[in-house]
């Protein structure tokens, strides 16, 4: 814990933390090593994390990554940190992240960009987002691990960039209690970690049932370090056809192939397969996302919750909404909140979002075809490695980021993403395994024979 301290201090131009507890963190290792030496220690007792902020920590500030939280101090735990303390774990800080986790570069948050921790002294270089810091925080070598949660890929993207392993789980495998919302039906929570190893302890100490959040599925948390047992013989590994693209880049095919050697190897059996509905996943979850986000994000009222402007003489009760809502969100938020009040409108509600639902419920029924022939599913986790400051202006260049990672993420299915090469530039790709629902042991194992 004191090394992670003095790292986070060295690494204070990255930019990654937004709140640091290292008194907290002191205070938590005390009690760690007060367990250790009674002999009750569980898998994460002392382990340092590093908290994305959008997971609320009592009396300890809760951004989102948004100057509409800066005053925001949650008087609750989430049920995933909460968890996280009850096996042990130590609280680091919070870390950066693109506002609201609306972003794959982590360059729409309020607190300014992290710096991506390959690139350090040389051309700058974004870490993924939305859970850059996160991402940032274990690639840096601060902590060993971070949480992080995933929309549309908010975990395993930002891991590719940094070389780091990311799971989102199943969705409702982890309490969504206590994470601020994005897109309630896709929001979940993961581990970032430097081994998939690693990733089957952390996901064993974030999930589980809870009851303060009916979508949370009551199911036995197995035991995902056993499920690591390095044999994938006979497993059925599907390839899908629609992933492959004209203008895929060269490192990222070769990563691929590379990728289905290694399983070829191991006795896994490469299966080519169809997810026909592929190419509608990314404008069907710029719908589907802005749509709840919209709706999530109308409590941030300047009544409730946070930033509230300062009333000018004349102004009621209309005027002090806008110029709250105006001041406190960024650009990004507020292009979503368009968007998603657009299309929920009477006039555009059965054009888009009711449109958008239907095929959502296609590309679920790709992937449940699918596994019905295959035991887990390989791509690559982004189109690019990681990308330069600005690089990306036009949001629909960047919402490209995610064209791999959102169709799971609308199937509610787990995926994990591993460091699988190094691009001509010499920073880290990765690669997907996707897997059934509730399934995560599955996705381990075969990423675990990848490290
Ligand atoms: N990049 C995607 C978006 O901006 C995904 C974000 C996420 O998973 N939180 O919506």
């Amino acid at each position: 814990v004191q090394a992670s301290i003095a790292a986070m201090e060295a690494a204070k131009p990255l930019n990654i933390f937004v709140t640091e507890t290292p008194e907290r963190a002191l205070e938590m290792a005390d009690a760690a090593d007060a367990r250790l030496k009674a002999g009750d220690a569980k898998p994460m007792t002392g382990i340092p994390v590093a908290v994305k902020d959008l997971f609320c920590t009592k009396d300890v500030r809760t951004t989102a990554g948004s100057h509409m939280l800066e005053p925001f101090t949650p008087p609750y735990e989430s049920t995933v940190t909460a968890n996280l303390w009850d096996n042990g774990a130590v609280m680091l800080g919070k870390v950066n992240m693109d506002e609201f986790a609306m972003g794959s570069s982590n360059e729409t948050s309020a607190y300014g960009p992290v710096k991506n921790p390959w690139r350090l002294g040389e051309t700058d270089t974004v870490p993924g987002g939305s859970s850059g810091g996160s991402v940032a925080a274990v690639a840096g070598r601060i902590a060993p691990c971070a949480t992080g949660s995933d929309t549309g890929g908010s975990i395993r993207q930002p891991a590719a960039f940094t070389g780091t392993v990311g799971l989102k789980p199943t969705y409702g495998r982890c309490s969504r209690y206590g994470m601020v919302a994005f897109a309630s039906s896709l929001d979940q929570a993961g581990p970032i970690t430097r081994s998939v190893r690693d990733a089957a302890i952390m996901l064993g100490a974030m999930a589980g049932h809870d009851v303060k959040d009916s979508t949370c599925v009551d199911v036995p948390v197995p035991d995902y370090e056993a499920a690591l047992t390095g044999d994938i013989r006979g497993l059925k590994i599907g390839i899908p056809k629609e992933y492959h693209s004209a203008d895929m880049p060269r490192e990222i095919e070769d990563m691929w192939q590379q990728g289905m050697a290694w399983l070829r190897d191991r006795g896994a059996q490469i299966v080519d397969i169809s997810l026909p509905h592929t190419k509608y996943a990314l404008p069907t979850y710029y719908i589907v996302a802005p749509a709840e986000a919209s709706s999530n994000l109308a409590r941030y009222d300047g009544v409730r919750y946070g930033h509230r402007a300062p009333l000018k003489s004349g102004d009621g009760l209309t005027e002090m909404y806008e110029e709250t809502r105006a001041e406190g969100f960024g650009d990004e938020v507020k292009r979503r909140i368009l968007i998603g009040t657009y299309v929920l409108s009477a006039g555009y509600y059965d054009a888009y979002y009711l449109k958008a639902q239907k095929i959502r419920t296609l590309i679920a029924d790709d992937f449940r075809r699918a596994y019905e022939k295959v035991d887990a599913i390989l791509t690559p986790t982004a189109p690019s490695a990681a990308f330069g400051f600005g690089a990306k202006q036009d949001p629909l260049a960047m919402y490209m980021n995610d064209v791999f990672t959102v169709p799971a993420s609308l199937a509610g299915l787990p995926g994990i993403s591993i460091p699988a090469a190094l691009s001509a530039e010499g920073l880290p790709l990765g690669l997907q395994i996707l897997g059934r629902a509730f399934d995560e042991e599955t996705v381990l194992k075969v990423a675990g024979v990848m490290e």
